[in-house]
């Protein structure tokens, strides 16, 4: 199936769960020819099945071990909980020289789960592609998911810099940036920017849908234009939110309760009548807002 190319990084790469964020790098794996065989395994058979019948690997397997033991890469996408689970079953079956890495959204407790199961002579780089969309499960993903956006790599022990490299030149050449930074600062800055905004959108939601019983408003029949826009994400995949929330507790909990204070403030300024502070807030963020788009129109143009 494959072709030689000038851009193969790895000989091997298994990828354990192929769901959006798996499937997407397999299939931007074939586009960019960067490995020459690409193994993928999902936990139940009917995900597995589903897979072949798309056709974007060249073999899924029907059990962990198969997956990855000849691979030179492994990348752990599923959701972040099961990391553990995964390690304890393949610890005793990777080959010297093979590199772990990951694509999970949260980082220390990622790291956690994975570091006790390390065997000597394998590496984790642990690693979170931010893209994404709200939908889940192989049919979603696709090669160009990742183009342009940013991918963070949060190297947490003396790694050997020629695989910190590998990795680095792997997103890369599907198409991302990659920053490094440490797993502490991932977990809050993504607490901030990804998980609070999910939360409240799942909040939103559930809050118009319990008004709706409650109240016998017909808040749905209207929520058209600004209410989908902005719950767009409250369409996500439960499971894998789940598991974010209870990985990322501590930073989670700091951002809220900054974020409840905040909108307290919102509160008081609304009940006090008081017109001058929020309009000044409000132009003050959507200061702020403009010049965060600026500056992605501008990666976009370069
Ligand atoms: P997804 O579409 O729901 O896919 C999850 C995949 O993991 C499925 O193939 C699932 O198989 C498999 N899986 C679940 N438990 C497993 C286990 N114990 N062993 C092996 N495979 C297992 O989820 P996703 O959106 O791709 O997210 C995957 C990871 O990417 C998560 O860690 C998430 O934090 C991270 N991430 C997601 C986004 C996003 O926007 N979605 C963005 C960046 C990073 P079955 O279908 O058979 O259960």
């Amino acid at each position: 199936m494959k072709m030689k190319s000038e851009n193969i990084i790895f000989d091997t790469v298994a990828i354990v769960g192929i769901g959006l964020i798996g499937s997407s790098i397999a299939r931007g794996i074939q586009k960019n020819k960067i490995a020459r065989n690409v193994f993928g395994y999902a936990k139940t058979a009917s995900t597995r099945a589903k897979a072949r019948e798309l056709g974007y690997m060249d073999k899924i397997f029907d059990t962990l071990v198969e997956t990855v033991n000849d691979a030179d890469l492994i990348i752990l996408c599923a959701p972040v909980g099961s990391n553990a689970e995964i390690m304890r079953n393949i610890q005793g079956h990777l080959k010297k020289g093979t590199i772990i890495t990951d694509v999970g959204s949260v980082k220390k407790a990622v790291i956690d789960q994975i570091d006790k199961y390390l065997p000597d002579g394998v590496s984790f780089i642990p690693g979170h592609p931010i893209a994404g969309t709200e939908f889940s499960g192989p049919e979603s993903g696709f090669a160009e998911l990742f183009y342009k956006k940013c991918c963070l790599l949060t190297p947490y022990t003396d790694t050997d810099k020629v695989h910190l490299d590998k990795v680095v030149f792997f997103w890369e050449e599907l198409g991302m940036f990659v920053d490094v930074m440490s797993p502490e600062m991932h977990d809050l800055v993504l607490a901030t920017i990804s998980h609070l905004p999910h939360l409240v959108a799942f909040n939103l939601v559930d809050t118009a849908s319990k008004l709706e019983n409650k109240k016998d408003y017909e808040v749905t029949k209207y929520a058209a234009g600004g209410f989908l826009d902005y719950t767009r994400v409250a369409s996500s995949d439960p499971i894998m939110w789940r598991d974010v929330f209870l990985n990322n507790k501590d930073a989670v909990i700091e951002i809220l309760d900054s974020f409840i204070d905040g909108l307290a403030d919102l509160k008081d300024s609304i009940k006090m009548e008081n017109g001058n502070k929020l309009e000044s807030l409000f132009t003050e963020t959507r200061n702020k807002r403009n010049k965060i788009l600026d500056s992605i129109k501008k990666l976009d143009s370069e």
